[in-house]
C-alpha cells in the first residue's frame, strides 16, 4: 500500500494537500477502496445494515436550487402521509426484516412538533427493539429536544458542502449556512446519532471543496455521513447542469457518459475517504449512486460504505418523491427491494442483515 493512504488509515486525517493528490489522482483509487473495505470490516465486519425509508411529505417551504421537490416546483404532485399511513408502513418494514424507520419528508409545517411527537411515540412503543431516524431538515434546538425526549434515535440532515460561498450558490439567500451547521451540533448536544453529507459534483463545487467537506466532517464527528452524485432535476433551476462542466448549458449527450463516470469515481473516493477519517461511521450506498449506475450500491459497499435505504413508502407515492430525475425503485414494492438488496450484497460477499445496526463507538 502506499504510504500516503496506509498513513490516513493509521492516523484517521490527512493534509489538505494530501487529499487533493488522492483525488485527483485515479492511480491511488484501488488502495483507496481496499484500505477503505477493511477498515469497515474491521469494525463492521461483513455485515451490512437497511433502512426502511418512509418518504411521508414532499411538500417543502424551502427552495434549495438542485431539489424536485422545492417549493417553486409546480409540476410536483404533492403528497402527505397520515400518521396511520405512516405506521402501516412501518408495520410492513417490520415484517420484512427492518429495525430502522427513517422518516424523511420536506420542511413542512403541516407536521408539527406535537404531530411528529405522537407518531414518534407510537412507533417506538409498538416496535422497542427498532431506532427511528428522521429526515426533517432543519428545526430550533426546541423542536429537536422534543423529539429526541419522544424518543427518537437518529436525525439525518446533511451539510450538503462546507463552504459557505458554494452554500449560498445552492440555496436561495432566505437560507443560511450557519444556520444548518446550528442545527448540526445542536442535534449532537442533545446525543443524536447524527448524519451530516454531502452530493458530489453539485453546481459550482470545486475539488477544494470536498477537501473542506471531509475536514468538516473530521471536525463535527457525526455518526452517518450520506454521500451521493448530484443528479440533476428537470425541475430545477440546475435542471441543465452537467456535473463537473462548471456551466448551465444544455446537457450535451456525448458528455454525460464521461461525466457520469466521474460522478461516480469521485463519489466512491468521498465514500472511502470519509472511511478512512471516520472508521466507526454508518455510510449509506445510497440509491443516488444505485441510479447513476447499474452497480453504483455493491460498489459503493465495496468502498466502505455499509448501510442500504430500500424504500418503504407506498407505491403510488414514490414516483412523487423524486429529488432528482431517473431515481431507482419507484415501481417495486419493499418486499422485492429487500430480496434484491440481499442479492446484491450477496453476490459481492456482504450480508443484509436484520438489526437495528447502531453506530459502534470506537
Ligand atoms: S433539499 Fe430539502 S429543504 Fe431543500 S427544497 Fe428539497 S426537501 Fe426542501
Amino acid at each position: 500500500m502506499s504510504d500516503l493512504i496506509s498513513q490516513i488509515a493509521v492516523n484517521q486525517i490527512a493534509t489538505k494537500n494530501e487529499l487533493l493528490e488522492i483525488i485527483v489522482n485515479e492511480q491511488y483509487d484501488n488502495e483507496l477502496f481496499a484500505a477503505a473495505d477493511k477498515v469497515r470490516q474491521s469494525i463492521y465486519g461483513k455485515e451490512v445494515y437497511m433502512r426502511g425509508l418512509i418518504e411521508f411529505t414532499n411538500y417543502c417551504k424551502n427552495d434549495c436550487f438542485y431539489c424536485g421537490i422545492r417549493h417553486s416546483n409546480k409540476n410536483a404532485e404533492r403528497y402527505r402521509l397520515t400518521p396511520k399511513q405512516i405506521e402501516q408502513c412501518a408495520e410492513n418494514g417490520y415484517g420484512l426484516g427492518f429495525r430502522t424507520f427513517v422518516l424523511q419528508g420536506g420542511e413542512d409545517p403541516f407536521y408539527t412538533d406535537d404531530v411528529l411527537c405522537e407518531i414518534v411515540k407510537k412507533l417506538k412503543a409498538k416496535y422497542p427493539d427498532c431506532a427511528v431516524t428522521l429526515s426533517l431538515g432543519e428545526r430550533s434546538y426546541d423542536s429537536f429536544k422534543a423529539l429526541k425526549d419522544a424518543g427518537a434515535d437518529r436525525y439525518l440532515l446533511r451539510h450538503e458542502t462546507a463552504n459557505k460561498f458554494h452554500y449560498e450558490k445552492l440555496h436561495p439567500a432566505n437560507m443560511s449556512f450557519d444556520n444548518r451547521i446550528r442545527c448540526l451540533y445542536d442535534l449532537k448536544s442533545l446525543v443524536f446519532q447524527v448524519g451530516a453529507g454531502f452530493m458530489v459534483g453539485s453546481p459550482f463545487q470545486t475539488t477544494e471543496n470536498l477537501v473542506d467537506d471531509l475536514l468538516f466532517l473530521k471536525e463535527l464527528d457525526p455518526h452517518m455521513v450520506g454521500i451521493g452524485p448530484f443528479i440533476p432535476h428537470k425541475d430545477t433551476p440546475f435542471a441543465n447542469y452537467i456535473p463537473f462542466e462548471n456551466n448551465n448549458e444544455p446537457a450535451d449527450i456525448a458528455n454525460v457518459d464521461g461525466n457520469t463516470n466521474r460522478s461516480l469515481r469521485l463519489t466512491l473516493v468521498m465514500v472511502a475517504l470519509t472511511r478512512l477519517f471516520l472508521p466507526n461511521a454508518l455510510i449509506p450506498a445510497t440509491t443516488a449512486l444505485g441510479t447513476i449506475n447499474e452497480t453504483g450500491r455493491e460498489l459503493g459497499i465495496r468502498a466502505g460504505a455499509n448501510v442500504v435505504m430500500p424504500n418503504l413508502s407506498p407505491l403510488d407515492t414514490r414516483n412523487k418523491y423524486l429529488l432528482y430525475d431517473g431515481k431507482i425503485c419507484t415501481g417495486d414494492e419493499a418486499a422485492e427491494c429487500v430480496q434484491c438488496m440481499k442479492r446484491r450484497m450477496k453476490s459481492i460477499g456482504y450480508n443484509l442483515v436484520e438489526k437495528r445496526g447502531d453506530y459502534i463507538c470506537g
